[in-house]
């Protein structure tokens, strides 16, 4: 056991320059899918480094390891930066050169191919021309594992579900004894049972990052009963602020809004009552959003007030409080957005101030937006309801008596957490039940 895990420590350095393993979770998979007698299915944030669970594994392998990614823009980022590690990798793809793709293929084809990682799109497996280079490499035993990046792709429920992720679960029948690793982001209950059973996974060892941060506290204030609701907003953040003083640095924060509009008012009033907020949105210039992003990045500014277009591969450790002034689309969004605050692991707050005026916007939203779909197609599709039931779980997280906590776990398919007071249920139900109890009175009145 302790050689595997020198072999394996030795590898990660001498390939990849790494010291040690990101996790310990990282470690595990790893040594699940060079162990090779299981298929593996794997749940963890992005920028955990999932690639490396079956790069590393690929490099200790005698064959080859296929690779599965959604776009040709994602696999030559990868493949790139696997041949500056001097890693034989390759994609062959619709856009590459026919002189190159012979050489490849003729790589694949010889008695001992120098490649270590090809990575492909699900349009590429199905295409004929490929058929025969596949069967060959996999009843000459040539074929490691079989990697399935983006697994959630496979997924109707999912948003970027892709026709040709279903094609997979064939693919994978034609390779028997080939183990196969399915890679996805924390993903809803759903999305996970799709990815399981459309991949024909068998009996698949299962590796997720706990959902449950217990550095986070959410809380949830119904904004129609505040009297002045950036007041409200205004005392939360600087409060936030102060929570990690000291320990690294000043924190900052982001409030999240739906609207263009939105976000220039609440940054207006936040700085008229004190606190250096900016709007950031894509009705900025191009100059000035950069400006803006590099501000807060840089602690000049410590609130940002920006639509969802904000926070995609921002990764910045002291975000000491993120507010949504509107309820997020889905619950599986707002633990993403919500998820920005406290990488650090230093407490931090995650607040979001709901309102049923929101609540029917939103929904109105929805509904048009499906409406929209339906005329483009033609017809209805069972998965026009998904995106409303990912909004009503969103809402019943709000409008819920219960764990906030325990909501978003239950939701990712992961165990009911030991919240410990860090939501407003847990620390005072009566708060929440009294709030509840009185939103219900102003809108009956
Ligand atoms: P994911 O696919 O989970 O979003 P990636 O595989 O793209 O994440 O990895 C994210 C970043 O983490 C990459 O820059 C990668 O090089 C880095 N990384 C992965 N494993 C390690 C490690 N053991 N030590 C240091 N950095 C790592
Ligand atoms: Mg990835
Ligand atoms: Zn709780």
């Amino acid at each position: 056991k302790q050689t595997m895990t020198t072999t394996l420590k030795q590898a990660l350095k001498a390939h990849f320059g790494f010291d040690s393993f990101r996790s310990k979770l990282q470690e595990d998979i790893v040594k699940a899918v060079v162990r090779g007698d299981r298929d593996v299915f794997v749940c963890m944030p992005t920028g955990a480094g999932k690639s490396l669970c079956y790069q590393l594994p690929a490099m200790l392998a005698e064959g080859i390891t296929l690779v599965i990614s959604p776009l040709i823009a994602l696999i030559q980022d990868q493949v790139d930066r696997l041949k500056d590690l001097n890693i034989p990798a390759c994609s062959i793809n619709s856009k590459l050169p026919a002189g190159e793709r012979r050489l490849i293929l003729a790589d694949l084809e010889s008695s001992s191919p120098k490649l270590k990682l090809l990575y492909i799109t699900p349009e590429m497996v199905a295409s004929p021309s490929f058929q025969p280079c596949l069967t060959g490499l996999c009843s000459r035993g040539l074929l490691s594992y079989l990697a399935v990046d983006e697994a959630h792709c496979v997924s109707q429920w999912g948003h970027d579900f892709r026709p040709d992720y279903l094609k997979l679960g064939d693919l994978r029948a034609r390779l028997p004894g080939v183990p196969c690793l399915a890679l996805t982001a924390t993903a809803p209950k759903n999305v996970q049972d799709d990815i399981l059973k459309s991949l024909r996974l068998q009996l698949p060892l299962s590796f997720a990052s706990p959902v449950f941060r217990s550095n986070l506290h959410y809380d949830v204030i119904f904004r129609e009963l505040l009297p002045n609701p950036y007041v409200h907003l205004h005392a939360f953040i600087t409060k936030a602020l102060e929570q990690g003083n000291g320990s690294n640095g000043k924190g900052c924060g982001i409030v999240y809004c739906r609207t263009r509009e939105g976000c220039e008012t609440v940054a207006y009033q936040l700085t008229k009552l004190g606190v250096l907020a900016k709007a950031y949105h894509a009705g900025l210039k191009a100059g000035d959003r950069i400006e803006v992003q590099n501000d807060w990045m840089q602690g000049k500014v410590l609130v940002i007030v920006a639509t969802i277009s904000f926070g995609m591969g921002v990764d910045k450790p002291n975000v000491r409080f993120v507010a949504h002034w509107n309820v997020a689309k889905s619950l599986a969004s707002y633990y993403q957005e919500s998820g920005r605050a406290g990488r650090d692991g230093l407490p931090s707050s995650c607040r979001t101030y709901y309102s049923a005026k929101d609540k029917e916007q939103i929904s109105f939203l929805i509904r048009q937006e499906v409406t929209r779909k339906q005329e483009k197609r033609g017809s209805a599709q069972e998965t026009d309801k998904m995106a409303m039931k990912d909004f009503e779980a969103m809402v019943s997280f709000c409008e819920q008596e219960g764990c906030r906590h325990a909501t978003i776990s239950k939701f990712f398919g992961d165990k009911t957490p030991n919240c410990a007071g860090a939501c407003d249920y847990c620390s005072n139900p009566k708060v929440v039940r009294a709030q509840i109890a009185r939103a219900a009175a102003l809108s009956t009145r």
